[in-house]
């Protein structure tokens, strides 16, 4: 009963999620298979999905800011450290001063 419940829930959240972005068909596809490939629910699917192209936006229009400094870098500056499924950026001084580590370390 409680899976019953639980799974009519879930298929519930997916249905107003998809509505209140109007997603398409094909694209809802494609977020349904990263949401079971990397056993996220549909709402962290499209967190990370968003993350991800909008870390692409900002690296390819010149700047990025470091995620332990806050600083804003130029592009070529920005060292991607992957982390699980994420990925973060740092710049030239945190990257190479090993600053990075602590931050990653912070946020595990
Ligand atoms: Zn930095």
């Amino acid at each position: 009963m409680t899976t019953n419940a639980n799974t009519s829930d879930l298929t519930l959240h997916i249905k107003t999620v998809r509505r209140a972005f109007r997603i398409p068909i094909p694209l809802d596809n494609q977020i349904m298979g990263v949401m079971k490939a990397e056993s996220l629910t549909y709402t962290d699917a499209i967190i990370v999905l968003l993350q991800r192209r909008l870390r692409e936006y900002q690296e390819k229009h010149g700047v990025f800011y470091c995620q332990n400094c806050s600083g804003e870098y130029k592009k070529k500056q920005a060292h991607v450290v992957p982390v699980g499924f994420e990925e973060f950026i740092f710049c030239d001084d945190c990257f190479f001063s090993d600053k990075y580590k602590e931050f990653i370390r912070k946020i595990l």
